[in-house]
């Protein structure tokens, strides 16, 4: 893929390292590239960031045909800029788009575009303890037509932003709602798939939640609200009498996480037994109460790894090790941002230096 570059004239004023929030300063360029029936995929460039211009009855606008992704670049402490296992991201987008009939972009482009943005943006790559590069490529239908069907125009985005240590305080365990009515996926559904969709259906749980003073919700499979499954953006792992149980994710309904995947590599290789199989709310509480529920960790790009101190389900409530943060959710912790920012030697050939 050819892609053009554009330079800014009028670059940003860089924001403070130390309060960067998550999401809220965009950088400098774009990468864009668009897709017709006729052509295929064309004009690939770097531009400067600006608003997009769309018809109002664009069909992504009425019918949210849009899949995304979300991966980040490291700085070490050489000053080396790293990507971790980017191609995972562009084979899951490819996933996601066949889901929702949208073209796929190919992998070696896709892990091609997020480079040649980062090289670009690479004085927007912060450097101050746990801060990272945030990469946010997209993809939506812009042809205007009111018909439901597959459109005959997309165009596919990236865009970044430098986003701040997630817990600038060290781990911090959270509360959790299981809800228990609403649901996120069903079988035959998008639950695998990274697209705006999802997430539109899903608020309404995460007010909910927040409203009675939870952080996050714990999502149940969408036929018998039985088995638990992940977490708003995040998938979630117990450990209960030592050994490590997840959803599994050949059913349709979980995302496929790269930190999960990750975390399952992780702890395979330092000997614990993983399940990836279907457990019940029932099995998990019980465990909860009987004592034998020792950790529960959410995993995801954004955080990493999310300790849970609390679990509650209808009127039933567990505090998970005295709401502290678990050893081995330190442990996962400690490794795998080791690994991300360079201060573990990469053994498993996940990390892509740019
Ligand atoms: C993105 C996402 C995750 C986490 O995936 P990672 O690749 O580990 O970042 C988990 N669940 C949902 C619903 C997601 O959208």
């Amino acid at each position: 893929m050819e892609i053009r570059i554009e330079k800014t004239t009028h670059p940003k004023e860089k924001p403070d390292q130390k309060n960067l929030g998550f999401g809220k300063y965009m950088t400098d360029h774009m990468f864009m590239v668009d897709w017709h029936k006729d052509e295929g995929w064309s004009n690939a460039r770097i531009v400067p960031y600006a608003p997009l211009e769309l018809d109002p009855a664009c069909v992504v606008l009425h019918y949210a045909q849009e899949t995304f992704e979300g991966l980040k670049a490291y700085r070490t402490a050489e000053g080396k800029i790293q990507l971790f296992r980017p191609e995972m991201n562009a084979k899951r987008m490819q996933r996601s788009n066949e889901r929702l009939c949208m073209p796929t972009l190919p992998v070696e482009d896709f892990v091609q575009a997020v480079k040649a943005l980062v090289k670009v943006e690479e004085d927007w790559v912060p450097s101050e303890p746990d801060t990272s590069l945030y990469i946010r490529p997209y993809m939506f239908s812009t042809e205007a037509s009111l018909g439901v069907h597959m459109a005959a125009a997309y165009t596919f985005i990236i865009i970044c932003c430098p986003v701040g240590a997630y817990y600038p305080t060290g781990l911090d365990p959270v509360k959790i709602l299981v809800e228990d009515e609403l649901v996120r996926a069903v079988k035959g559904g998008t639950g695998f798939t990274k697209c705006g969709g999802n997430y539109a259906g899903s608020i309404l749980g995460q007010v909910k939640a927040e409203k009675l003073g939870y952080t996050q919700v714990l999502w149940l499979d969408g036929e018998e609200r039985k088995y638990v499954e992940e977490v708003g953006t995040m998938n979630i792992m117990f450990k209960i009498a030592g050994e490590i149980y997840t959803a599994p994710i050949d059913n349709g309904t979980v995302l496929a996480g790269v930190t999960r995947d990750s975390m399952i590599t992780l702890l395979r290789d330092w000997g614990y037994t993983v399940h990836e199989e279907k457990l019940a709310v029932d099995t998990l509480m019980k465990a909860g109460h009987d004592g034998t529920l020792e950790e529960v960790f959410g995993t995801g790009t954004a955080a990493v790894i999310s300790p849970v101190g609390e679990l509650r389900y209808k009127d039933d409530e567990v505090v998970i090790g005295d709401f502290k943060t678990g050893e081995l959710t330190q442990k996962l912790y400690d490794t795998l941002t080791g690994i991300q920012w360079g201060r573990i030697e990469d053994t498993y050939g996940w990390t892509v230096t740019i």
